[in-house]
C-alpha cells in the first residue's frame, strides 16, 4: 500500500512538459480520469489526435514521473484524443452524441447503426474505483439472465478490466471466424467481451492516439453480439471527462450507479449522477454495495458504515434506490474465483438480492425502450 495521494501524483506530473509549448501537462488540463488504487495508478492524457503518435515519449515520461513516487506499483497512462483539435470545451455543446439521433459533425461515417439487434444498453458506473462496480455488473448480468433474458456484458473498464477474471474466462482468446468479427466469450449463460481479452490484465495498456475511444467502439461494432435483450456495460470508474465522453459514445438506455455508504457521504455517487444527467442518460437508480457486514459464521448483521446513505441520497436527488448488497466474504471469494455468487449459489440470499435489483432495473428498461418506440435507434456519430 502507498500513502501517495492524487495531489502528489499531479504534482509529480507537473514535471512533464508538453514539448510544443513547454508548459506542464497538468496545468494544460491534459490529465484526465486519474485513478489510484492500492498502489496502481491509471490516467489518460488528452492530446490532439494529429499529435498522438509523436507523443509516445511524453506518455512514457508521465508514467515514469509517477512511478518514481514511493510505493507505486504500476502506472498506466493512455493517450486519448477526444477534444476537437485545439479546443478545450467540455460544456457539452460540441458533444452532441445523443442516443436517439445521429447528427454528423463533419465527421465521416455518420448514421452508422451500432448493435442493431441489441434492445437495450445499461451502464454500471461508480464515482470511484473499488466500490464493487464490476462485481455488481457481473451479478446483475447473471440476474438478468436468470429472468430468461438474453444478456451481454461489455467490460469497458479501461483502467482495470476484471470481468474475464470474475467470469472465470481470463486468458481466453476470443475467436473470429472471418478474421473481422470477434465472437463474444460465453460464460454462465451470458455473452461477454472485455478490453481485458485484447490486453493482458496486468500488462500495461499502450493505446496510442485515439485508440481508447475506438477500442470501445470496436467492442460494440466488431463483436458478434447477436440478439440481446440487454447489454450491461461495466464503465471505467470516475466522473471525469474520460467517463463523460464514454457515456456519450455508448448509446445508453440508462445507467445505474454503484456506491458504498461511505462514498455516498463523500458525494462521489452524486457526481456520477450528475454526469449522466449532463449527458441526458436516464439514471435508473443507485445500488448500495457493502451496505452492511454480514458475519459468515453467525449471520449477524453489523452496520459498519452508517448504512442507508444511498437510500437517503437517492431520495434527496430524486433518483431511485434499487437495493443494497452486504459486504460478505462469499461475494468477494466467488467473484475473485471466477464463479460469481448469482451463478454459484443461485438460491442464496445474495443471489436473491441481486436478482431483485435486476428485476427492478429491467422493469425500468422495458418502460424506457417502449416509450422510445419499437426498435430503439442506436446511432453513433
Ligand atoms: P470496482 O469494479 O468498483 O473497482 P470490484 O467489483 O473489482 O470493484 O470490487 C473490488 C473488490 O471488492 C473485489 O475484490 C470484490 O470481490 C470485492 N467486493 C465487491 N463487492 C463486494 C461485496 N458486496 N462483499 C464483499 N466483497 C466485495
Amino acid at each position: 500500500m502507498t500513502d501517495v495521494t492524487q495531489e502528489q501524483i499531479l504534482e509529480a506530473l507537473k514535471s512533464v512538459k508538453d514539448p510544443s509549448c513547454n508548459e506542464d501537462i497538468v496545468s494544460l488540463g491534459m490529465i484526465q480520469g486519474l485513478q489510484l488504487k492500492e498502489g496502481h495508478v491509471g490516467f489518460a492524457i488528452e492530446v490532439d489526435p494529429e499529435r498522438g503518435p509523436s507523443l509516445e515519449p511524453l506518455r512514457k515520461e508521465a508514467e515514469q514521473a509517477v512511478h518514481a513516487l514511493p510505493g507505486i506499483l504500476t502506472v498506466t497512462a493512455v493517450l486519448t484524443a477526444q477534444k476537437a483539435a485545439g479546443g478545450d470545451d467540455h460544456s457539452g455543446h460540441n458533444h452532441d452524441h445523443g442516443h436517439d439521433h445521429g447528427h454528423s459533425h463533419g465527421q465521416p461515417a455518420a448514421e452508422q447503426p451500432l448493435l442493431p439487434d441489441v434492445k437495450s444498453i445499461v451502464a454500471v458506473a461508480s464515482g470511484k474505483g473499488g466500490v464493487g462496480k464490476s462485481t455488481t455488473s457481473v451479478n446483475l448480468a447473471l440476474g438478468f439472465a436468470s429472468q430468461g433474458l438474453k444478456v451481454g456484458l461489455l467490460d469497458a473498464d479501461i483502467y482495470g478490466p476484471s470481468i474475464p477474471r470474475m467470469l472465470g474466462v481470463a486468458g481466453t482468446d476470443p475467436e473470429s471466424a472471418d478474421g473481422k468479427m470477434l465472437e463474444p466469450i460465453k460464460s454462465c449463460g451470458i455473452k461477454c467481451m472485455s478490453i481485458g481479452f485484447l490486453v493482458e490484465e496486468d500488462s500495461p495498456m499502450i493505446w496510442r492516439g485515439p485508440m481508447v475511444m475506438s477500442a470501445l467502439e470496436q467492442l460494440m461494432r466488431d463483436v458478434n453480439w447477436g440478439e440481446l435483450d440487454i447489454l450491461v456495460v461495466d464503465m471505467p470508474p470516475g466522473t471525469g471527462d474520460a467517463q463523460l465522453t464514454m457515456a456519450q459514445r455508448v448509446p445508453l438506455t440508462g445507467a445505474v450507479i454503484v456506491s458504498t455508504p461511505q462514498d455516498i457521504a463523500l458525494l462521489d455517487a452524486r457526481k456520477g449522477l450528475n454526469m449522466f444527467r449532463k449527458t441526458e442518460v436516464p439514471v435508473l437508480g443507485i445500488i448500495e454495495n457493502m451496505s452492511y457486514f454480514s458475519c459468515p459464521h453467525c449471520g449477524e448483521r453489523t452496520e459498519i458504515f452508517s448504512h442507508g446513505g444511498a437510500k437517503k441520497t437517492a431520495a434527496q436527488l430524486g433518483a431511485d434506490f434499487l437495493g443494497e448488497i452486504p459486504l460478505d466474504m462469499a461475494i468477494r471469494e466467488k467473484a475473485d474465483a471466477g464463479d460469481p455468487i448469482v451463478a454459484s449459489v443461485p438460491d442464496g440470499d445474495h443471489a436473491k438480492a441481486y436478482k431483485a435489483i435486476a428485476a427492478k432495473v429491467w422493469e425500468k428498461v422495458e418502460t424506457l425502450t417502449e416509450s422510445a418506440g419499437p426498435g430503439l435507434k442506436i446511432v453513433v456519430d
